[in-house]
């Protein structure tokens, strides 16, 4: 039986985290029970909530405790199977955490959609961040066709998945995002018809002529700010997340609730996993863009799994261009 190598949680953070926050480690790996399904793992994502899971702060899911495997979305493929549904061979996605083999339920599992190349879409465009922006746009932002929606942390997993969508629903998108790389990527890769640097510009100045229907917002704090003061009426912001205020021991609030008095507007968070039984029709609207090419994405991969901490770290710093990922085997 081959050993397990994996990356748990040895501290806490304080702040950004610390590569000492995380360790290696290495164990053997357990044979499949009833009902499971052993996966050796190809590739894990590396997301912002993973911050949140570090904290001991009430959530809407359980901290993980020290010594714990990092939780992730991860696609691997199937070595052995105590349960009907998946065969040795088959590739599939689930909450498989930051190791190279994991032993799982094979209720928590999800096939990759057939033919899904590369199958690492299945962790973004075509799997949890696409989804996201999915469900974030289209059920809680509720975009008409020529609205203006603006996006924060544009160039990001989610964020270059939302400004497309609102594209193909016949809106004129705003991304926001940090550095002239990423702003480049907002209009060339992205389609975006503005695109703004908010490492760069004073945000006020660039938002100035902007009436914003929709808000997906990734950041919060200073940006949304900005953008709240350029709301239309009736404007939608969609709390998709908070990534710029997740190492603040005290969050500061984005928003004075006046604004949606004076905007009639409508302010709503939500979180992917309630939309768990409308994947199937995610997904399929998803692959179907990816495959006529009406949808761009663009993977950041670093390779070998004890490189996954400095990934995590340098995605909260802004380093990845596109969904950040880590290449297992
Ligand atoms: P991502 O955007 O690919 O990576 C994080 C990005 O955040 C960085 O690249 C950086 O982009 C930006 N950032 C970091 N610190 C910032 C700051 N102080 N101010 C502004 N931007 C900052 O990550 P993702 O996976 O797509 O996640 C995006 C957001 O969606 C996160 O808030 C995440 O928690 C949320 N999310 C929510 C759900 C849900 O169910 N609600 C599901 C998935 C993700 P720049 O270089 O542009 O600064």
């Amino acid at each position: 039986m081959p050993t397990n190598r994996r990356v748990t949680l040895a501290a806490r953070p304080d702040g950004l985290p610390k590569e000492s926050d995380f360790a290696l480690d290495q164990v053997d790996v357990p044979g499949p029970k009833s009902g499971e399904v052993l996966v050796r793992i190809h590739a894990v994502s590396v997301d912002p909530y993973q911050r949140g899971r570090m904290s001991e702060a009430r959530s809407y899911a359980k901290p993980l405790q020290l010594g714990d495997v990092i939780t992730s979305q991860s696609v691997g493929e199937v070595m052995e199977s105590n349960d009907g549904r998946f065969s040795p061979g088959d590739l599939v996605v689930g909450q498989l955490g930051w190791q190279e083999y994991a032993v799982a339920r094979g209720g928590s599992l999800r096939l990759v959609p057939h033919g899904l190349d590369p199958p690492t879409l299945a962790l973004h465009a075509v799997g949890a961040t696409g989804l996201t922006a999915y469900f974030g746009l289209f059920d809680v932002g509720r975009p008409r066709a020529g609205d203006t929606v603006v996006v924060s942390g544009a160039a990001g997993a989610v964020g270059q998945i939302a400004g497309q969508l609102a594209k193909l629903a016949g809106c004129r998108t705003v991304g926001i995002a940090g550095g002239p790389e990423k702003v480049r990527e907002l209009a060339e890769l992205y389609r975006y018809d503005v695109a703004v640097d908010y490492k760069n510009a004073d945000l006020g100045d660039a938002l100035r002529d902007e009436r914003v229907d929709v808000y997906f917002d990734n950041v919060g704090g200073e940006i949304s700010r900005a953008v709240h003061r350029r709301l239309s009426i009736g404007a939608r912001i969609v709390i998709c997340g908070q990534v710029s205020q997740y190492n603040q021991a005290r969050p500061e609030p984005s928003f004075h609730p006046g604004a949606l008095i004076v905007y009639r507007a409508r302010m709503e968070g939500f979180l992917i996993g309630d939309y768990a039984h409308r994947f199937g029709e995610g997904v399929m609207r998803l692959a179907s863009w990816v495959a006529s090419g009406d949808l761009h994405w663009r993977e950041d991969v670093t390779d070998g799994l004890e490189n996954a901490p400095q990934a995590f770290i340098g995605m909260l710093n802004g380093a990845n261009r596109g969904k950040a990922l880590v290449r297992v085997t």
